[in-house]
């Protein structure tokens, strides 16, 4: 996250021993930035994993000796991925379907019959399987949505391995143990495979925040640093490097001195990691015993064990679209039942919130037609306005698994008149399943998510007829700081400290006060260090982000002194009007 003026001017750096101050660069070191994809700092020689170069094709040879070949290639393939999967089993049970979905491609019956046919017209296995594959990845590379872009590389990688193992190449993971592996790309199992070897840490050139290499790297603990896009000409093999999964920071070949500070940097993250587990059981209450409900936000089963581990009191935000990144599709009423139950009954009696599906924007947005101007237009309930087949079937599913800890959130909120709206198509699908006479429990309560300036503007009227608020930073800073908080060239400007996003919630947080209903945190900015005093001071009521923060989280809150932070917060906000207004 960057260093923010704000921040400084404010003093929320009571928690220094936390925060890490990148040093300066020494002489001949360089110090290179991207994306932050998995937290860790790794220390080690960089081994370049470049992808071999797939031979110029040959002459096609007879066609069943062509299928012949292509069918061996899917068995290396298949054995390496199941070898990665079982790892995956061990180290990071979660991953596994991800690991899956690649087996399935692997040896879908579509692409199978496509690759057989070409091969039967005289096409070498190579030819055949580039001519099916390619316009499906050129078509998502050129999509505007950063998801399916990122898939579009994600397929291109596999086909670089299809190709490869057409060619019996086996990838060599020997020489990665002790290593920083730098390369362009790398898919999911290969992550499982280096981690394996005894990687340390992982640079690409590309990737995105949500693409499964990251989450892979984050399950696994193996630091990374991701959308390094000089990484392979800057970097050279055996190179010393630091990889700062914290700050997105890469230090080629560090000076001695720059080396011991990460490694004690290293040594006492490790080492605090350790010491906060046992505060898992200790309730979130400040030094002078204001409290706050510590929750997660949850987008897999596994996160809803980890939660549960960790001492979380509930999911402040389950992002039900993640079902249509697994399956491909949006979820059929029945499927939505199956998996909205399971998380509810794992943490019953804990509140469990689910948003309703929040695609568009740069979010899952496949479905939906192009738009000049996505993450301003057809997103979150919009979206779902547009299609309602899609919000009845997602209500109707949330009802039938509605016991009394089941919340519904919306997302994208920018009027009174959405918020009415849901609350109305919750009572019809209420009707449509036979009402409480039926064992459904139509008083769900309904919250809106303030992530648009107009809800947190608006926020008066929005809690006058909203159950409770979930402030989303992630968005609401995109949108009020215009910039799109996947933009890699602005990341400088995407800050959640900015007055105008605190003063936001500040308004935010006092109006559900004032109309006596819970308001929460569910961005990013809920496990930023720097934040705690800030938020501990807005008085929230609850705080929700991924289960891995909250134990540090809480650690920070118990050192803070609520009457302290409110002060510290008043001041802050009279100034910030004050200066406003001047
Ligand atoms: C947010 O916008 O802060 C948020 C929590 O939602 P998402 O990151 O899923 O948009
Ligand atoms: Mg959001």
């Amino acid at each position: 996250m960057v260093e923010s003026a704000s921040a400084e001017h404010f003093g929320f750096r009571l928690l220094q021993q936390n925060a890490f101050r990148l040093p300066v660069p020494e002489e001949n070191e360089l110090h290179l930035r991207a994306i932050a994809a998995s937290p860790g700092i790794a220390i080690g020689k960089a081994v370049l994993f470049l992808p071999t170069a797939v031979e110029p094709l040959g002459e096609s040879a007879r066609p069943p000796d062509e299928w012949e070949r292509y069918r061996k290639a899917v068995e290396l393939l298949q054995q390496e991925w199941m070898q990665a999967k079982a790892v995956a089993a061990m180290e990071a049970p979660s991953v596994v379907p991800i690991i899956d979905s690649y087996l399935h491609l692997l040896t879908d019956a579509v692409l199978q019959e496509q690759v057989r046919a070409l091969i039967r017209a005289g096409g070498t296995a190579e030819r055949a399987l580039q001519q099916v594959m390619e316009p499906v990845i050129g078509r998502l590379s050129r999509s505007t949505d950063v998801l399916l872009q990122e898939r579009g590389s994600e397929l291109e990688q596999f086909l670089h391995r299809l190709l490869l193992a057409l060619q019996q190449h086996r990838a060599d993971y020997t020489r990665v143990a002790g290593a920083v592996v730098v390369a362009p790309a790398v898919t999911p199992s290969e992550v499982v495979l280096l981690h394996r070897a005894g990687a340390r840490g992982l640079v690409t050139a590309v990737g995105g925040i949500t693409s499964h290499t990251t989450i892979l790297a984050r399950s696994l603990q193996l630091p990374a640093v991701i959308g390094l896009r000089g990484a392979i000409a800057t970097i050279r093999e055996r190179d010393p490097l630091i990889v700062d999964g914290y700050t997105g920071t890469v230090v080629v070949r560090p000076a001695p001195e720059t080396c011991r500070r990460y490694e004690r940097h290293r040594d006492s993250t490790q080492w605090r990691r350790r010491i906060l587990a046992r505060f898992a059981k200790l309730p979130a209450q400040t030094a002078d015993g204001r409290c706050f409900r510590l929750m997660a936000n949850i987008a897999s089963l596994q996160d809803v064990d980890d939660a549960l581990t960790i001492g979380a009191e509930g999911a402040g935000l389950v992002r039900t679209e993640i079902l249509l990144l697994h399956l491909g599709r949006f979820p059929t009423e029945e499927e939505q039942v199956q998996w909205y139950r399971e998380v509810a009954e794992r943490l019953y009696p804990y509140p469990v919130t689910f948003r309703l599906f929040d695609v568009g924007g740069e979010k899952y947005a496949d479905s939906i037609p192009l738009e000049r101007n996505p993450a301003l237009g057809l997103r979150g309930v919009r979206f779902l306005f547009a299609y309602p087949e899609i919000l009845r079937a997602q209500l109707r599913a949330i009802l039938r698994v509605a016991t009394s800890n089941v919340r519904v959130l919306v997302p994208m909120v920018s009027t009174v008149e959405e918020l009415g709206r849901v609350r109305q198509l919750m009572e019809h699908a209420c009707r449509e399943l036979g009402g409480e006479q039926q064992g459904c429990r139509c008083s769900v309560p309904i919250g809106a998510m303030i992530e648009t300036p107009a809800a947190a503007l608006i926020a008066d009227r929005l809690a006058r007829i909203s159950d409770f608020f979930s402030i989303g930073t992630n968005d609401l800073t995109q949108y009020t700081v215009a910039v799109d908080r996947t933009h890699g060239h602005l990341a400088q400007l995407f800050d959640p400290f900015h007055p105008a996003v605190l003063y936001l919630i500040y308004c935010a947080v006092e109006a559900a006060h004032r109309h006596g209903i819970p308001v929460g945190i569910c961005g990013e900015l809920a496990a930023h260090a720097e934040a705690t005093e800030l938020l501990v001071g807005l008085g929230v009521d609850e705080l929700s982000t991924v289960p891995a923060a909250i134990v540090p989280l809480k650690h920070r809150i118990r050192r803070i002194s609520f009457e302290q932070a409110r002060r510290r917060l008043l001041t802050f906000i009279g100034e910030t009007v004050e200066r406003a207004t001047r």
